[in-house]
This record gives C-alpha cells, sequence and structure tokens, in this order.
C-alpha cells in the first residue's frame, strides 16, 4: 500500500498519550518523518525509538510545554534542524478542567486556556514562518464536542474549546491564499488514559461507562485511532480543498437534540 505522507514532517503535540500517540503512530506509518512533542520526554522518547524501529522513518522526541513560547519556539527549531522543515502541525496537547464556575480558581482558569487555548497559538506562531517561507503548510487543531456543544459541569473547558475552533477558522482564512490550511478535528468521546481518568474520578465508574455508550447513536465509545485518521485526511493533500473547518468524530452524538 502506498504511503499518505510521503516525505512530510510532522509535529505532534500532545504526542505522548492518547490521541495524539495515535497520530504520531499512524503519521510514521504513513511515511512521515514525526517530532513527538510532550511534556514528559521520557514516554516521548520511548515511542519515537519504537515508531523509527518500526517504520524506519526518523521520529525524534521533544520535552516541551506548549504554555511556554520560548520553549515551544527552541523545541521547533532544534526539530526543523533535526528533521527539516514542518509540513505538518498536529495541536492535540489538552488538558480537561471541569469545575463549578463560581468556585473555579483563576489559576483553573488560566490553566484551561494557557493549554487548551493559547498552547496551539504558541505552536502556530512558531511554525507558520517557516510555513508561509515555503508557501506550504497543514495545521489540524484537535478541539472537541465541547467546541459545539454545552454540557453542564464541564466549565471552563468548554470556553477553550470554542475559543480554538475560533482560532482555526480566523487563521485558516488570513493565511488561506498563501497555500496554509488550517482545521479542526472535534472528537466526541474517545477512551484515552485522559477518558479514563475521568471515567475513574465517578461515582461508579462502571455504570457510566455503560451511560455513556448508551448515549451514542453507535452505541460505543471512540477509539483514537478514529481521531488519528481523520487527522491524517486532513494533513494529507487529499483534503487540500478543505479549510478553516472542523470535522466532528463523535459517532453522530452531537446531532441528537432530545433521546
Ligand atoms: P491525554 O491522554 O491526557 O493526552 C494529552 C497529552 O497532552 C498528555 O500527554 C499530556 O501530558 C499532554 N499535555 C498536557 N498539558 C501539556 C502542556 N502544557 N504541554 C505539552 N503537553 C501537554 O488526552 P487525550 O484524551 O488523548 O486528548 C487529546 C486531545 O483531544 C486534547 O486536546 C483533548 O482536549 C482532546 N479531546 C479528547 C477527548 C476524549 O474523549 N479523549 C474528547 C474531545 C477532545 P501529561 O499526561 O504529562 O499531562
Amino acid at each position: 500500500m502506498s504511503s499518505r505522507l510521503p516525505n512530510k514532517t510532522a509535529l505532534i503535540t500532545g504526542a505522548g498519550s492518547g490521541i495524539g500517540s495515535a497520530i504520531a503512530t499512524l503519521f510514521a506509518q504513513q511515511g512521515a518523518r514525526v517530532a513527538l512533542f510532550d511534556l514528559d520526554g521520557e514516554t516521548t522518547e520511548a515511542l519515537a525509538a519504537e515508531l523509527k524501529q518500526q517504520s524506519g522513518q526518523h521520529c525524534f522526541a521533544y520535552s516541551a510545554d506548549v504554555t511556554q513560547p520560548e520553549e515551544v519556539q527552541r523545541a521547533v527549531s532544534e526539530a526543523q534542524q533535526a528533521l527539516g522543515p514542518i509540513d505538518i502541525l498536529i495541536n492535540c496537547a489538552g488538558v480537561n478542567v471541569f469545575r463549578d464556575p463560581l468556585a473555579l480558581e483563576d489559576d483553573d482558569w488560566q490553566r484551561c486556556m494557557e493549554v487548551n487555548l493559547k498552547g496551539p497559538y504558541n505552536l502556530i506562531r512558531s511554525v507558520l514562518p517557516g510555513m508561509l517561507a515555503r508557501q506550504y503548510g497543514n495545521i489540524v487543531n484537535v478541539a472537541s464536542v465541547h467546541g459545539h456543544k454545552i454540557i453542564p459541569g464541564a466549565f471552563p473547558y468548554p470556553v477553550a474549546k470554542h475559543g480554538l475552533i475560533g482560532l482555526t477558522r480566523s487563521l485558516g482564512v488570513e493565511y488561506a491564499s498563501q497555500g496554509i490550511r488550517i482545521n479542526s478535528i472535534s472528537p466526541g468521546l474517545i477512551m484515552t488514559p485522559a477518558a479514563e481518568a475521568w471515567l475513574a474520578s465517578c461515582p461508579d465508574p462502571q455504570a457510566e461507562r455503560e451511560r455513556q455508550a448508551a448515549l451514542l447513536p453507535c452505541k460505543r465509545i471512540g477509539e483514537p485511532q478514529e481521531v488519528a485518521y481523520t487527522a491524517l485526511f486532513l494533513a494529507s493533500d487529499e483534503a487540500r480543498f478543505i479549510n478553516a473547518t472542523d470535522i466532528l468524530v463523535d459517532g453522530g452524538r452531537s446531532q441528537i437534540y432530545h433521546e
């Protein structure tokens, strides 16, 4: 089978876990050189070594906090030196912050916005000059169904994810005439370590897991690979006329108004 990302270099944030890890794995299998960014350098280094062995592609890990612009810039420069110009950026690092709006601490608001909204912008600002110089680049932001619909009890996460979809649309239009495409993906509930941690925090995790699956029209929770395949399509030249838009990957759940 021919690869779908031949001679492409992709940078993936949040690559050490869940959806980001699935995207990094699929992209390496599809012929891309991958730069794995995450907070935890050890996990991503082990994954990079494994991907390199499996795919034969150049895969490197970088420890970088997406909320720190200088750290991000330094890691992007190192990645470009090692792998070449970045063709594809996947902003996947994210964090669940679910609080009672009136009990929310300023620090929690700040963390939610910094990781989920400013973080993707920090990465975009670092890779965009190189993409503009080459008049080529594909950016995919991992947003959420929380960027479309409101689930009570999840504040302020939806505020950040609505903002991320706004960032996608705004910058997608801004740079469209210069060979840059910027899109987002909005996953529904996907079984990842973050989702497992949320389920574990519920009073009856097994009952909540079954309740969540029953809410979905397809009666099952999503898998990280299902988001990864959507990222692969958007990041590839197959999607060359798709820009400044969002794809829901939620098994149809968010289209239901009433049961
Ligand atoms: P995950 O398993 O927790 O993976 C997220 C990764 O991002 C982790 O490796 C985490 O590192 C990293 N990260 C967190 N803060 C960071 C920072 N400041 N700088 C760099 N890396 C950071 O989560 P996931 O479920 O795969 O979610 C991935 C993305 O999908 C997120 O943007 C999330 O909002 C979105 N999403 C997920 C779901 C779902 O149901 N799973 C649904 C909709 C949207 P640590 O583990 O070290 O903190």
